[in-house]
């Protein structure tokens, strides 16, 4: 089965697949979550991360519904699973640099041949665990969590390669890719989000959860001790100006594909188009769901633009007669980046450019700068949030 047949790029689909699970999403959950029974048998996890990384559907309406089913309390294991999203969301919001610095070097390092990397990358490690996660990485672009855990540690601590060839991989083949969950999952795995406190795969945890399928010999048994600068102070979030009332143009990008439940509160949106900057083919089918969604939503005609630069933002808002183009805030990752560099060129087409940014974000981020454990205290606070 390839990846887009398991993975609809829609939001029907993303909410057919949190209507099947929601049965199974409280104590089935909690117990089962851990198993990885391989590629063939999903039924303990969810499987939407790609859906709610691109936001076709939201994490308040996952929670509301799950939350209906088996109450706050029953589904606790799964609503933290999805503040883990939320918060390195957060997390790398307050700390961009982390981001830029990774890119760097992944350039720097990517300049170079690497054969333990491209033994690895193909198949031909010394782990037959570590090969067979390859193979499913590039014919499914799913893992389950705790092989993403145990093959970071194992590339990390066990074949001594760096740990961010190893995020770019699976920022290049994660049909869920997400820069915030996938680069800060790696830093945790190879001891660099909570300094002194790396992650190291065992062989009877990876023989135990995925019930015998596996039982590496020869991992490492201390784990690396990597050091680097210090991440910089958290930043406070950028403050947002409300967008002025009246006609705008809705931009849509991969990173937020729910353009109905975006606050647009006193604006008449007059067009829509969509953009994609990275080369997901997940996220470009699922751009064209967004857009004819918005398109019938605010009746109005939509268009894909090639490329998210200022010429042709300009050219699409001059065509529909708008001064100002609305977008949902892009979190720190390569939409962003674009965003912020085009946002400065519209100026010179006398054309503005609005972020809004969601309730829960807004919410929730300012609580992320540190450990998990702020931002689950915050949880209730949230979940008032988004009481309907
Ligand atoms: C090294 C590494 C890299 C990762 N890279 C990514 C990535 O690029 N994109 C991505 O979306 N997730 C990433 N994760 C997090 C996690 O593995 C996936 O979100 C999860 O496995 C997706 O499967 P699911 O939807 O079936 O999860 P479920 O177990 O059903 O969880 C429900 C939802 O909770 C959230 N969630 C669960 N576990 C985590 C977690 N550990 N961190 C953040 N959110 C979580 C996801 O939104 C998920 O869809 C990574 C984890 C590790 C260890």
């Amino acid at each position: 089965m390839t990846s887009s047949d398991f993975f609809p790029a829609t939001r029907q689909a993303g909410l057919d697949r949190l209507a099947a699970f929601l049965p199974r999403a409280g104590t089935h959950y909690a117990s089962q979550r851990n198993y990885d029974y391989g590629p063939q048998r999903r039924s303990n996890v969810s499987c939407l991360s790609p859906y709610v990384r691109h936001r076709l559907i939201t994490e308040p309406e996952i929670l509301r519904a799950v939350i209906d089913v088996h109450g706050a309390q029953g589904a606790d294991k799964f609503i933290q699973e999805i503040c883990w999203r939320t918060y390195w969301k957060g997390w790398l919001e307050s700390r961009p640099a982390i981001w830029t610095r990774y890119r760097r070097e992944v350039a720097a390092l990517s300049a170079k041949p690497h054969p333990g990397v491209a033994y690895a990358t193909t198949g031909r490690s010394s782990f037959e665990c570590l090969d067979e996660w390859v193979r499913e990485l590039y014919d499914t672009g799913y893992l389950h969590n705790h092989a993403r855990m145990w093959f970071a540690s194992i590339w990390i601590h066990s074949l001594k390669l760096p740990w961010q060839l190893g995020a770019d991989l699976f920022e290049r083949h994660l049909i869920d890719a997400d820069p915030a969950s996938n680069l800060l999952s790696w830093r945790w795995v190879a001891g660099l989000h909570t300094k002194g406190k790396a992650y190291l795969a065992r062989a009877d945890n990876i023989a135990r959860y995925t019930e015998g399928r596996f039982m590496p010999k020869g991992l490492a048994e201390l784990p690396l001790d990597l050091d680097e600068m210090p991440p910089p102070a958290p930043r406070a979030l950028p403050i947002l100006a409300k967008p002025p009332e009246g006609a705008a143009c809705l931009l849509i990008t991969e990173e937020d594909m729910n353009p109905e439940s975006l606050d647009l509160a006193g604006m008449n949106i007059a067009g829509v188009a969509t953009v994609q900057v990275t080369d997901s083919v997940f996220a470009k089918s699922a751009l064209i769901d967004a857009g004819a969604r918005a398109s019938a939503y605010f009746e109005v005609p939509v268009i894909a633009l090639p490329a998210l630069a200022a010429g042709d933002v300009a050219a699409w808002a001059n065509e529909m007669g708008v001064r100002r183009i609305i977008t949902a805030y892009a979190p720190v990752g390569p939409t962003a980046e674009r965003l912020h560099d085009v946002t400065g060129r519209l100026g010179d087409h006398d054309i503005g450019l609005s972020l809004v940014r969601r309730a829960w974000d807004d919410s929730a981020w300012p609580h992320a700068t540190k450990g998990f454990f702020a931002l689950k205290a915050h949880i209730p606070a949230l979940l008032e949030l988004i009481a309907p």
